[in-house]
């Protein structure tokens, strides 16, 4: 088997090259490529040669001699004599030197690959001396094939180890890495300085916490995958199971990796109503069932899990089992039909709110008026006023003891929720001193955070049985 001469170290070595003609020429293109010093005899030289004469280390127009072999770490031999080049492998030979006939398979010691070059990529292709034709055809069947910017892919990944980011451990970090569209932004602009410096971050940026036993509550957004958040697409790519609605698109599902177990907890499901049970009484079981046997789980709902959505349902039983638990918010179809329609929720001068309902109420249908403790109340641009609004809610005939919540910052790093109630909330605001940007929540909801907060007065940090992922970060106690 002969081995592609690319792959020795020729760098800044003598080679000696017998010969001006056409083969020659063939022959010299790779030995200039790896950094050899080619020493080049011949008495005459072919245009396809003297192409290359800059690029030459040393040329002696005449013929070769047993002398020129001596101190070269590498020889070819091709003359249009076969007896010449034949006389030139024996004498290497002699010397322990590595040598070539060209066209005389018995007379290599190795033969010159067919290459296609994208930047440090190298691929060589030989036919074992066989068939330098076949080679040539495959080169350009490979040449078509692997596209040019490969070349820069191939750079940054260099960098990329120089810079010591290797390791199999990582390797799917590094590919979903290489793939983030900032990456091949950078790339396509050929700034592959700065496309590593991006990589590098991306590279050691933290991966959110979902271990194994625990339930993300997704957000899918309303259809297409492109309105998902890039946290839901890592749950679904990190989840053992998903639980879906059926409003769940399958271009959504199938963001999902093999291997993931895949359940239709629809209301009309197999899965939850074998025998007509309601869903929900089987929905949650099986969800819990799933944690407790060690899985991550995802329950993947339309929209955003919290409107219209039973999320709050089955937080609720998360937290009683004691089962570790997220919500990763979804894009709601309250938000995604205005952006649709082209029709705003709010307009200055023509709408000063909006108001979410259902259509399908199971308590009867869906009234006028909602009484005050039936409706969520979500005020935004309220923290400034916070006294006058929770009074004004309170005017309005809301109890005092309503629960209200003040998020600021919302999924920053710097996120901040202060619970309390309709009477007490503006001051726990102040004496916090949250910070803007922040929203305000009031209503029954919110009944479960007040509790927490409640309950964990005085115990920092420590939320009863749950251990939750990202919920509950209260920072100041109720009441
Ligand atoms: N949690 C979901 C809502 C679930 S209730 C959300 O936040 O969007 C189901 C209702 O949502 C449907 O009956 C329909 O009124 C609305 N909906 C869901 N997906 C929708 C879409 N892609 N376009 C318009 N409405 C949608």
């Amino acid at each position: 088997m002969g081995y592609p001469i690319q792959l020795v170290g020729l760098e800044g070595k003598r080679v000696l090259l017998a010969g001006g003609g056409p083969v020659a020429a063939e022959k010299i293109v790779p030995l200039i490529h790896a950094g050899a010093n080619v020493h080049l005899v011949s008495p005459e030289v072919s245009t396809e040669m003297e192409e290359w004469l800059p690029k030459v280390w040393r040329f002696d127009r005449r013929p070769v001699r047993d002398e020129d072999v001596a101190g070269a770490k590498v020889v070819v031999g091709a003359t249009d004599d076969l007896a010449v080049n034949a006389r030139l492998v024996e004498v290497a030979r002699g010397l322990g030197i590595l040598a070539q006939a060209a066209d005389d398979k018995p007379n290599c010691d190795f033969y010159s690959p067919a290459v296609v070059r994208r930047g440090p990529v190298v691929m060589t292709i030989s036919t074992d001396g066989g068939s330098p034709m076949l080679a040539g055809q495959l080169r350009r069947a490979l040449e078509a094939a692997v596209p040019r910017s490969v070349t820069d892919v191939a750079e940054l990944l260099v960098r990329l180890r120089e810079r010591g980011m290797k390791g199999l451990a990582n390797r799917g970090r590094m590919l979903r890495a290489l793939f983030d569209p900032s990456i091949t932004r950078l790339v396509d602009q050929g700034d592959t300085e700065a496309a590593a410096d991006r990589l590098e971050e991306l590279f050691h940026e933290e991966e959110e916490p979902f271990e194994p036993g625990t339930v993300s509550v997704v957000g899918a957004g309303p259809g297409s995958r492109q309105l998902l958040t890039l946290r839901a697409l890592d749950r679904i790519q990190r989840a053992d199971v998903i639980l879906h609605d059926a409003l769940v698109e399958p271009e959504v599902l199938r963001l999902a990796l093999p291997g993931t177990e895949i359940v239709d907890v629809g209301r009309r499901s197999k899965a939850v109503c074998p025998d007509e049970t309601p869903a929900d009484a089987q929905r949650i079981p099986l969800m819990i069932g799933y944690a407790r046997e060690g899985k991550r789980v995802v329950r993947l709902h339309g929209g955003d899990p919290y409107v219209f959505g039973r999320g709050g349902e089955e937080v609720d039983a998360l937290r009683k089992a004691g089962i570790a638990w997220e919500v990763v918010p979804g894009v709601s179809s309250v938000i995604a039909s205005a952006a649709s329609a082209g029709t705003p929720l709010t307009l200055r001068g023509v709408a000063k709110g909006f108001t979410v309902r259902t259509g399908h109420d199971t308590s009867g249908p869906t009234r006028g008026e909602l009484l005050p403790e039936e409706e969520t109340v979500v005020v935004l641009m309220g923290l400034g006023a916070a006294e006058s609004v929770l009074a004004e809610l309170i005017a309005e005939g809301r109890a005092p003891g309503t629960p209200a919540v003040a998020v600021s910052g919302a999924s920053r790093p710097d996120e901040q929720i202060v619970v309390g109630t309709l009477a007490t909330l503006a001051a726990k605001i102040r004496a916090a001193e949250l910070p803007a940007p922040a929203t305000l929540i009031v209503g029954e909801v919110a009944r479960a955070a007040l509790d927490l907060a409640d309950a964990s007065a005085g115990h920092e940090n420590d939320h009863g049985t749950h251990r939750p992922v990202r919920g509950d970060k209260t920072t100041a106690a109720a009441v």
